[in-house]
């Protein structure tokens, strides 16, 4: 599709960052085109709408789901949720540590960011192995939200994320291998 192709020559890649034989695909070229970044809203916006007549909030994950989780839910005429990496979100929070490739990483959520129930979709940039959006979910089950979706512009196909997201509801709009 026309809409897609914008959006995917807007994805650049760069060997070797942020570690030596990692090949990161970087949406800066996206948000620095007002066209391609609309057209990428208005594709989210169509699956969103198309898959869910009724959703509470959007949640986006620390820090690039932050960039595209906002302007998907004002579309959406709804509130955005942060999930934040550790140490940043006043009041009480419930945390959950995973594991990166190397090392270890923190996300949180305000413990009355959802009332039980409440249907929430959520969003990244980006998915790779699968951990930081698994974490995300677990902490939204902390809260009792029912989690639509998960929801990506870009999927690493060959690291297999999605298999580690289980039986909840994964959707990418760009694949790479
Ligand atoms: P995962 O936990 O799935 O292994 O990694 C996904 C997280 O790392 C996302 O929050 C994403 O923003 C970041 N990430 C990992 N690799 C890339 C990449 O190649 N490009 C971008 N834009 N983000 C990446």
């Amino acid at each position: 599709e026309e809409r897609l192709r914008r959006v995917r020559d807007r994805v650049r890649p760069f060997p070797d960052f942020p570690e030596p034989g990692v090949l990161f695909r970087d949406i800066s070229p996206l948000l620095k085109d007002p066209v391609a970044f609309r057209t990428l809203i208005d594709l989210l916006e169509d699956h969103v709408r198309a898959s869910f007549p009724k959703i509470d909030f959007i949640a986006g994950l620390d820090s690039r789901g932050f960039l595209i989780g906002p302007p998907l839910a004002q579309r959406l005429g709804i509130g955005f949720v942060p999930v934040r990496k550790k140490g940043k979100l006043p009041g009480p929070t419930e945390s959950i540590s995973y594991s990166l490739e190397y090392g270890k990483a923190e996300l949180e959520i305000q413990s009355d960011a959802v009332e039980p129930g409440q249907k929430v979709v959520i969003v990244d940039d980006l998915l790779a192995t699968g951990g930081t959006m698994c974490a995300a979910c677990e902490l939204l089950k902390r809260l009792k939200a029912e989690i639509l979706e998960c929801l990506v512009i870009i999927e690493l196909k060959a690291l297999k994320g999605s298999e580690k997201l289980n039986s909840i509801p994964f959707y990418s709009l760009l694949q790479y291998d």
